[in-house]
């Protein structure tokens, strides 16, 4: 068994070989994809000269404070006038600035009489005030989103204004999940006998979803090494970029679902990892026509196959997309906690800022990996190195936020 820092090295590297296509998508569909190209400016911006304020535009000169208004220019409706030092027009923010203007006067600071403006006594009066300069923004042909971004919405106004109706993006992974195991039944039947509704795929796909990767669905298969065989052979040869399973590799009579990854040619490259929940998890390759596929056997409960996920999947598909990294928090324990192994445990927890600024950590509920209604009252997981034997209350434990 390896301990939980091998296993990540592992995994990551396995991250590593994924390299994911290109794809062109329209910028209103772009949001929270990463960008696969620079996004260069193919004009100036502003592209031209332009007032910031509703006022009036003049020539600057220290000795003048009055002006005669000979013409209004508003936003996208530009008109030449025949101006003069004493004279000026009116503009509107955002308005093509006269060739002869330097200076904006904002209205609030102008007394209008008729068709004469006059500064106010108070007002301030600066050569090149409030003028918005062609290229000041960005010139034509700089770089205005560099590759690789995680696409947030202040980005797209900015692709937008260098005339990008459509972006290149790296694809989404499409990820399978499989669930595993004869007591399985379909959510909207109802449990009799020795069965159970098939729940953890529900978390699994959500939490791909929220990754924006295509989460696939591949249904419950049975506890049968035949049918595992097909099912899982079919997935691995589908277009799929990572497989879930779930249930099924531990040490029970009907846990196939390793044997039937090394049948099928899965390299496995380890099974067990000292952690709680999700011990008996299972990590391999599979090489696809030149494409490394990367494959997860998590155990069945709920629990153990979302924490699994938290902690080896989320970080690394972050990563690879340059999306924000999730946040690590410490807090003070609030009741003492029962861990008398070396493993490393990731214990659930509702964390919560007292008013004077303080993150606290309780976790009065079971830390049953069976118990997954309680986990969903968690909004952490606390992670109990595997030197710490029975951490106290008072105790500063570092959690991620899930
Ligand atoms: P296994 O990993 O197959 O030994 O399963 C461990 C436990 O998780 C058993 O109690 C299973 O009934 C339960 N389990 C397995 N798969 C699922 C699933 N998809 N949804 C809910 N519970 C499951
Ligand atoms: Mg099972």
């Amino acid at each position: 068994m390896i301990s939980f820092d091998e296993a990540y090295k592992i995994i990551e590297k396995g991250f590593n070989e994924i390299k994911p296509e290109t794809e062109k998508v329209l910028l209103e569909r772009s949001l929270h994809r990463t960008l696969a190209e620079d996004v260069i400016a193919d004009v100036d911006l502003p592209p031209f000269n332009n007032s910031a304020m509703d006022g009036i535009a003049v020539k600057y000169n220290e000795n003048i404070n009055e002006w005669k208004i000979v013409g209004e220019i508003s936003a996208g409706n530009y008109e030449e006038f025949e101006l003069n030092n004493n004279s000026a027009v009116t503009i509107m923010t955002g308005s093509r600035l006269p060739e002869f203007c330097d200076t904006i006067i904002p209205v609030e600071d102008i007394e209008l009489n008729k068709d004469t403006a006059s500064l106010k006594e108070d007002a301030q009066f600066r050569k090149g005030m409030s003028i918005r300069k062609k290229g000041s923004d960005l010139a034509n042909g700089e770089l205005a989103i560099p590759k690789n971004t995680f696409l947030k919405p202040r980005h797209l106004a900015a692709a937008a204004s260098c005339g990008k109706s459509e972006l290149s993006v790296y694809k989404k992974l499409n990820v399978g999940v499989m669930a595993t195991g004869d007591e399985l039944i379909p959510v909207n039947e109802k449990p009799s006998g020795d069965k159970i509704r098939i729940s953890n795929t529900y978390s699994l796909l959500a939490v791909i979803d929220e990754l924006n990767m295509n989460a696939v669905d591949l249904g419950i298969v049975s506890d049968e090494k035949i049918l595992l065989l097909q099912n899982i052979a079919d997935a691995l040869n589908s277009n799929i970029d990572i497989l879930i399973t779930t249930g099924g590799v531990s040490v029970g009579k009907f846990d196939y679902v390793k044997d039937v990854f090394e049948e099928i040619g899965v390299e496995i490259i380890f099974w067990k990892a000292a952690i709680k929940p999700g011990k008996p998890i299972v990590f391999g390759t599979f090489n696809c026509g030149g494409h490394s596929k990367l494959i997860f056997g998590l155990p069945g409960n709920p629990v153990s196959s979302l924490v699994n996920f938290e902690i080896f999947i989320r970080e690394n598909i972050n990563k690879l997309y340059n999306q924000p990294k999730r946040d690590y928090i410490e807090a003070v324990l609030q009741n003492n906690l029962k861990k008398i192994d070396m493993k490393r445990h990731f214990m659930r927890g509702i964390l919560s800022t007292t008013t004077d600024g303080k993150n606290e950590v309780s976790s009065e509920f079971t830390q049953s990996s069976g118990s997954l209604v309680e986990m969903s009252k968690a909004n952490c997981l606390m992670i109990i190195e595997e030197e710490t034997i029975n951490p106290m209350k008072g105790k500063i434990v570092k959690c991620m936020m899930i």
